[in-house]
């Protein structure tokens, strides 16, 4: 596994890479993702900021009101729309990366997931998989779940194998 990792929206105006493994990836199966995403459940990524560089183009902050007063916030491309990350206020440092906007998804898998209880009934939840029924307790869990992933990239300085 190696960074950086380029990804865009689907009209290809706006073009980003990512430099450096994620915090987490995560699966959030409420209804409001449900509906937001207009599928079966919402994938987050989160990212340090620093962490995604743009290559071409400006995504557009669009803020939504939600009828519960929550306003969610999200990077857009202004040409098709696709939503590229969000911001959460309470974590200026981070990025909410939209996994799926990466040109390959094939090497991480969310390390949890929460409200599962809401799970559309043919989601199979993964037996290692951080399962939880609701909202998460401990956020913390799901970043040492990532670092501790069978498939953790190696540290950039390896110790030689032939000595
Ligand atoms: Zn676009
Ligand atoms: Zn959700």
């Amino acid at each position: 596994m190696s960074f950086p990792r380029p990804g865009g929206c689907e009209c290809e105006a706006i073009r980003y890479q990512l430099t450096s493994d994620p915090i987490t990836v995560y699966a959030c199966h409420c209804t409001d993702c449900q509906t937001a995403t207009g599928a079966s459940f919402a994938l987050s990524m989160y990212v340090d900021r620093d962490a995604v560089e743009l290559l071409r183009g400006e995504p557009k902050l669009r803020e939504f009101d939600l009828s519960d007063g929550r306003v969610r916030r999200a990077l857009v491309c202004a040409a098709c729309g696709t939503a590229l990350w969000g911001k959460n206020r309470n974590l200026p440092e981070l990025l909410n990366l939209q996994p799926g906007t990466l040109d390959d998804t094939s090497w991480f898998r969310p390390v949890g997931h929460i409200w599962a209880r809401s799970a559309q009934p043919w989601v199979t939840i993964p037996p290692e998989a951080l399962r939880y029924e609701k909202q998460l307790d401990d956020p913390l869990a799901l970043v040492r779940a990532w670092k501790s992933r069978p498939d953790t990239p190696l540290p950039a300085v390896r110790p030689a194998l032939d000595t």
